[in-house]
């Protein structure tokens, strides 16, 4: 089978015998049919998908892809959608979104800590606080699950979580557990080899330095604080849609700063707006379509390449009907020129 980052994921689209097979291996409420993918992603955007499974273990995740790989079906992974755009057609196949079920956390001493990959990241950098570690609180504000941070290389104030990943376990497409250490993850800015999507993480192994609590608790809360005062919070968005290039950031700064100079903060299209508060996010005031947040970002993209001759690329991923999930950009830039 072949996983490659723009090809389908194998397998075909599910007819009704795969939720029905999924049904009766499955505890009941793990299996949803006809999901909006709208109800699952932090934009709030997105058609229908076939098939959502929602496992509460590691046992039963390995149970739905043994019969996901029986019936051929095709499937992807999701944490709690506060990176992806989901197309407006939906997506044809079985989504596995890896949620609280597989959420614990325990300290292992020295150090390292073991955390489920379905764990909410605030949960997880408070916890480390709380056992008096630093290193994880640049995430404190990250609204994701672990596994999602672990596949984005997730942080911020330019840290990324991949500085501190030991070891992580994931499942195959057939279900055999596979073991990768750091350095079979290839980490870079905000991408890592998990990006491929052959591979669900389902926990991890962090190790942090030691800290001072207190301090560290007061660091946590201003980030909160500035995060606020900085990001929109009303409306529905993905977080930073653009990653920082370093390039651009010596010549004109971050991709929020760049997009306002080149005169679009708060430019609509549809119901999809680019922030008036930041200009690297795009928010959904109600309505919004994912044609609408990709033509935002090709103009986005194809204003700033104009004004500084470079072309930022996108850290939200769409993911396709097929099951192909990219970076946003790739696809805005496919979109058909407005008549
Ligand atoms: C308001 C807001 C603020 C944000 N701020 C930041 C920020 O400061 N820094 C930052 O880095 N990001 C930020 N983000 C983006 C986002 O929260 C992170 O990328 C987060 O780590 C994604 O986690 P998720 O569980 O939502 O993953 P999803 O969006 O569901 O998935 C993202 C990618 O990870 C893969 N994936 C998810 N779970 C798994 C798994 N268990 N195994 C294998 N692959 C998996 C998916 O296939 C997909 O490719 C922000 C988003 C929002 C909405």
């Amino acid at each position: 089978m072949t996983f490659a980052a723009d090809l389908a994921p194998p397998g075909h689209a599910p007819d009704a015998g795969v939720a029905a097979a999924l049904r009766s291996a499955l505890p009941s409420g793990e299996v949803a049919t006809d999901v909006p993918l709208a109800t699952l992603g932090r934009w709030r955007i997105g058609g229908p998908a076939d098939i959502v499974v929602t496992p509460q273990s590691v046992e039963t995740l390995a149970t739905a892809l043994a019969v996901i790989a029986e019936q051929d079906a095709r499937h992807i992974v999701i944490g709690d959608g506060s990176n992806l755009l989901f197309d407006d057609a939906g997506f044809r196949g079985v989504v596995l979104r890896i949620g609280r079920g597989l959420g614990g956390i325990r300290n292992l001493g020295d150090g390292v800590v073991e955390a489920g990959a379905g764990l909410w990241v605030p949960a997880f950098v408070r916890q480390v606080i709380d056992w008096g570690l630093a290193g994880a609180v640049h995430a404190i504000g990250i609204p994701g699950t672990l596994g999602g941070l672990i596949t984005m290389n997730g942080g911020s104030q330019r840290k990324g979580i991949g500085e501190n990943v030991v070891r992580v376990d994931a499942i195959d497409h057939v279900g055999r557990m596979q073991r990768l250490t750091q350095d079979d993850l290839d980490y870079r800015y905000r991408a890592s080899r998990l990006q491929r999507g052959d591979l669900i993480v389902v926990a991890a192994q962090l190790r942090f330095a030691t800290g001072d609590r207190q301090a560290l608790r007061r660091e946590a809360l201003s980030i909160l604080a500035a995060r606020r005062a900085k990001f929109p919070m009303v409306r529905a968005n993905c977080g930073s849609v653009f990653v920082s290039d370093p390039a651009l950031y010596s010549l004109i700064g971050p991709p929020g700063l760049a997009i306002e100079r080149a005169g679009l903060k708060g430019v609509s299209a549809g119901g999809a707006q680019i922030s008036p508060d930041h200009a690297n996010f795009i928010v959904n005031n109600g309505g919004a379509r994912a044609q609408d947040v990709l033509h935002l970002i090709r103009l986005a993209r194809r204003s700033v390449a104009a004004m500084s001759g470079i072309a930022m690329d996108a850290e939200v991923r769409h993911l396709a009907p097929d099951g192909v999930m990219r970076p946003a950009h790739e696809v805005a830039e496919l979109l058909a020129d407005p008549a």
